[in-house]
């Protein structure tokens, strides 16, 4: 019960003062957010490539509200990338992005959105890496798919994200497993209402499967975002039926949730990316994490308390 208070906190200005205030929230945060700056994240990509995992990197933040701030966020991107090429390192890590931090939610937006993601997408393609549209709410989604479908004509690698708890989604797996995108299926982290969205835990399970059997029966590269066991098992078996090979789909998890799951699905032969979250605008991704799992929750107010 207590996820979808968080989740309506989690767009609240005055909660995100009181938060990012807390005079401990930094230890928190730690555990999901690899740092502030791209200095602070290549030693991480440095020592999750070692251990024979893949990335993808995301600047945190999301719902912006100037051209500003947009064009802010892509240049970030374009660091990380020059960076990520400088050091060789383009074909372990690619990067994830939101398409609100773009600028989509601007006036005019979809196309500010797309001019700045297109900036990012070419200088991915430049260093031999990819970049996977992050799935944000519903209300986002038919812009996000418009700009990935224009995208993929030039950079059919781009790769996008879909929702299980939506109703929408069978249809849009149909669509992308018959393009051969690269799609990440998660559960879904935003708070969405009955209309457009299953609100039970067994319902959304039970689509996942569903639509993780359409993504494996399909064209597509399907990317398995999950921590839930029973999940990744299934994910496997779907896989081995499918007579896909090892390198015909991937696994992908959060940076600080189940670390020694991703060294155990790589050293089971599996492609395991991890999704590495860094910056300064972390709020709304902390929120979303705190959300899934109420033990984050009381950690963060124990730990806050006992200050
Ligand atoms: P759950 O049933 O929530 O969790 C299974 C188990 O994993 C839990 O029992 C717990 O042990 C562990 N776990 C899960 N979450 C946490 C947590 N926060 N803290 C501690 N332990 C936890 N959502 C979107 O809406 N759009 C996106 O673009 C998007 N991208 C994602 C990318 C990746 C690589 C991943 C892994 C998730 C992404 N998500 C995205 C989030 C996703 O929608 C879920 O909210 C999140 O993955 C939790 O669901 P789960 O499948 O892990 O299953």
């Amino acid at each position: 019960m207590l996820g979808p208070v968080i989740l309506a906190a989690s767009r609240s200005d005055r909660m995100r003062r009181l938060v990012t205030a807390a005079p401990v929230t930094r230890q928190v945060v730690d555990r999901f957010i690899a740092g502030e700056t791209v200095d602070d994240v290549v030693p991480i990509v440095r020592d999750l490539t070692a251990k024979g995992l893949e990335l993808t990197l995301d600047v945190v933040g999301e719902d912006i509200t100037t051209p500003e701030q947009a064009t802010a966020a892509r240049d970030a991107y374009l660091l990380l990338i020059d960076r990520l090429g400088a050091l060789g390192l383009g074909e372990r890590a690619e990067v994830s992005v939101k398409l609100s931090m773009f600028g989509q939610a601007l006036p005019d937006g979809h196309d500010i959105a797309h001019r700045n993601v297109r900036r990012v997408v070419e200088a991915a393609d430049a260093i031999g890496t990819t970049v996977t549209l992050d799935a944000e709410d519903h209300t986002t989604l038919d812009s996000m798919f418009a700009i990935h479908e224009d995208l993929r004509r030039d950079f059919p690698k781009t790769g996008c994200v879909i929702q299980a708890y939506l109703f929408r989604t069978e249809a849009d797996a149909r669509r992308l497993a018959a393009s051969g995108s690269r799609v990440r299926l998660v559960k879904g982290a935003y708070k969405e209402p009955a209309e457009v969205a299953y609100q039970d835990k067994r319902e959304i399970d039970k689509a996942y499967v569903r639509i993780l059997r359409v993504l494996m029966d399909g064209d597509c590269y399907p990317m398995v975002g999950s921590h839930d066991p029973r999940l990744i098992s299934i994910a496997q078996e779907l896989a081995h039926r499918a007579q896909r090979k090892p390198d015909e789909y991937e696994f992908q998890m959060l940076y600080g949730i189940r670390g020694e799951e991703h060294l155990r699905l790589a050293a089971e032969g599996h492609r395991m990316r991890v999704y590495t979250a860094y910056g300064t605008d972390w709020y709304g991704y902390f929120m979303r994490r705190l959300a899934e799992k109420p033990a984050n929750l009381r950690f963060f107010v124990r730990s806050t308390l006992t200050k």
